[in-house]
């Protein structure tokens, strides 16, 4: 029996599972608060904010929405879409996926991007579950929903890639989006494994090094809905604040795109710093349905990613023949 085998080493394990497990519902609880939080402030500029707010903090709704304090919008939405298709089939669905936003489209949302119905639409009348390249497709609207994907993969870089992209690809397809898509997977997936804030830098770098058009260095403060702008404001906050309550006030006191820049800070913000640290008062704010289904869709996609699965066959075998088995495989 070796170290590993150890009791204590069992007890390792079951921590980092249930750290793991809360860091993944961040990430999915950290969407809906960052939508909620920032759609009060969508297509303001900072000016305009502040003058109206001071600080943006605090979940009340309004914006050019008019919603309720604590509703979410498509951001949050489609990436339930994209938990319920995986969570009902219990596996990888395309199809499913596109079902479940044709369902979502046809329940009249309160908001739905331009490029989001084109793609929809085209599923519903040619049955196209990929739109063609198009140089107008460099919008934020695949990056915003892709949470689930990057919980469901966690363990499997390769899987992780080949489903954002698909799922991207159903409304969006533009080799920037797409960058910022797996960029974004893999920093959200290197958080929930424990990586530190250097780790998650290094994945930014080089996703500037590939595309230097997203360089955030030296952030010029525009916070629109192109996808290089979009994750430029995410990344500025991310790498400038200490918290995720100060990550997110930056982002949605940007203005611009703000429900959704709020949506995708909160996503890795919140897989970075985990559930506990999202403030209660807007978690009490946030409708308690979509905090429900969030939670729970959180911990029910990375209990099913190779990550558990592996984790979950290797303590089958340990100790065990089939342990021994292993080893000699190397
Ligand atoms: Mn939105
Ligand atoms: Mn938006």
């Amino acid at each position: 029996m070796g170290i590993f085998d150890q009791p204590v080493g069992e007890s390792t394990v079951m921590r980092d599972e249930a750290a793991i497990l809360s860091r993944a519902r961040g990430a999915f609880l950290g969407v809906a608060v960052g939508d909620a939080l920032g759609a009060t402030t969508e297509f303001m500029s900072p000016a305009e904010i502040r003058a109206r707010f001071g600080v943006h903090r605090r979940i009340v709704g309004g914006g050019w929405l008019h919603l309720k304090p604590g509703r979410v919008t498509d951001d949050t939405e489609m990436s339930l879409c994209l938990a319920r298709a995986i969570l009902k089939n219990k596996t990888w669905d395309l199809k499913a996926v596109a079902d479940e936003f044709l369902a979502w489209m046809r329940s009249k949302p309160v908001d739905i991007g331009s490029t989001v119905r084109r793609g929809i639409r085209d599923y519903l009348f040619k049955e196209q579950l990929e739109t063609p390249p198009n140089e107008w497709d460099a919008g934020n609207g695949a990056l915003m929903r892709m949470v689930p994907v990057a919980l469901y993969t966690l363990g499997d870089q390769q899987q992780l890639q080949q489903l954002v992209i698909a799922q991207a690809h159903l409304t969006h397809n533009h080799p920037l989006s797409d960058a910022a898509c797996i960029a974004t997977g893999r920093m959200v997936q290197a958080a929930i494994l424990g990586a530190d804030r250097f780790a998650l830098h290094t994945i930014a770098r080089e996703l500037v090094a590939q595309y230097p058009s997203f360089h955030f260095k030296d952030y010029h403060g525009r916070a629109s809905g192109y996808v290089v702008e979009t994750l430029q404001t995410v990344l500025h906050f991310l790498f400038t604040t200490g918290s995720f309550e100060e990550c997110l006030v930056g982002v949605v006191n940007q203005g611009g795109d703000a429900d959704t820049t709020g949506a995708i800070a909160g996503m890795i913000a919140g897989a970075f710093y985990g559930e506990a640290a999202i403030p209660s008062q807007w978690l009490k704010r946030l409708d308690p349905t979509v905090v429900r289904e969030v939670t729970e869709a959180g911990a029910a996609l990375v209990s099913r990613s190779p990550h558990f699965t592996a984790a979950h066959r290797e303590r089958l075998f340990a100790g065990g023949e089939g342990h021994d088995k292993r080893r000699q495989q190397g």
